[in-house]
């Protein structure tokens, strides 16, 4: 299962087998932690300054005191990179508040841990992502900045699995999640961006999107292109009658939407997302080599 896999824990690298973490950390109890997940191509890390940027906003939200600076925190990234066998792949980076006494309080936590994943991630098939994915509008809500924001890439993901399970049940590969006031705010694990009238849309970071690198490149690749692209706040009625729906992410790359609570989009794959799919492959192939 995790044959490909390498790791790196405060410092060492350990064999996948025996890579593990203590029961009293608080990332295990209670999701008390941060991380990033970073494509690599080429033994080369996509635009890792910019997830190691946000991994330092995410750890100043919570308060976590990271224990290695930016440049050891790339070492360390290289350093796994370099003895895994794979040369394009996904790597994680996790930061958890580290091993505490039982209770929540952080303050028995010394010193955060430190974990590096280098594996393959793969989402979905290409035969799924040239055909698009089925997806419902959730019951479940994406939480209001002033309760958690979503804006931190925390260790607790129960939200998204819930609208995942959702979907499971509904029979199709995705939710898209709304906020509490009934407005857009992304997939489980991705963006959400819809073309409309030659215009491409996705909710701002503060209606309960994460601030997804995918989504900041393919917003600056869209005006390069000469595609008019902004944010803005979309409700499910934005989505039925969408022209073009897609996700973006990291493990999802640019996905596009065919079908939302049984409403077909009107062009999937669309000449859009075609576009923009050409040109991030274009860019990551330009940087990674
Ligand atoms: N939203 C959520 C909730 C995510 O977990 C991710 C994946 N990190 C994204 C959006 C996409 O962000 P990125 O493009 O930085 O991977």
């Amino acid at each position: 299962m995790f044959e490909h896999a390498s790791c790196w824990i405060d410092g060492s690298i350990v064999p996948a087998s025996e890579a593990k973490v203590s029961i009293f950390d608080h990332g295990f109890l209670y999701g008390d932690g941060i991380f990033e997940g970073v494509r690599f191509y080429n033994n080369k890390a996509f635009r890792l300054p910019l997830h190691l940027k946000r991994l330092l906003c995410s750890a100043a939200a919570l308060q976590l005191e990271l224990p290695l600076s930016i440049k050891e925190l790339e070492q360390a990234v290289a350093e796994t990179m370099a003895v895994s066998p794979l040369h394009e792949g996904y790597l994680r980076i996790i930061i958890t508040r580290g091993v505490g006494v039982l209770g929540i309080n952080p303050t028995s936590c010394q010193k955060p841990t430190v974990i590096i994943i280098v594996d393959q991630l793969q989402m979905i098939t290409e035969e799924q992502r040239s055909k698009g994915v089925r997806a419902i509008i959730a019951s479940t809500r994406r939480p209001t900045p002033d309760r958690l924001d979503p804006r931190i890439k925390s260790l607790n993901y129960l939200n998204s699995i819930m609208a995942r399970m959702e979907a499971n049940y509904a029979g199709v590969e995705e939710s898209v999640l709304l906020n509490d006031r009934g407005c857009v705010a992304e997939g489980t694990a991705d963006n959400l961006f819809i073309v409309q009238e030659g215009k491409l849309l996705t909710p701002p970071t503060t209606e309960g999107a994460l601030a997804g690198i995918t989504r900041l490149v393919v917003l600056d690749l869209a005006i390069k292109a000469g595609i008019p692209a902004s944010e803005s706040i979309l409700t499910p009625y934005d989505l039925y009658t969408a022209d073009e729906c897609f996700l973006t992410g990291t493990g999802a790359k640019l996905i596009p939407v065919r079908e939302i609570d049984g409403r077909e989009i009107l062009f999937c794959p669309g000449k859009v997302y075609l576009q923009l799919s050409e040109a991030f492959a274009k860019l990551v192939q330009q940087e990674t080599t």
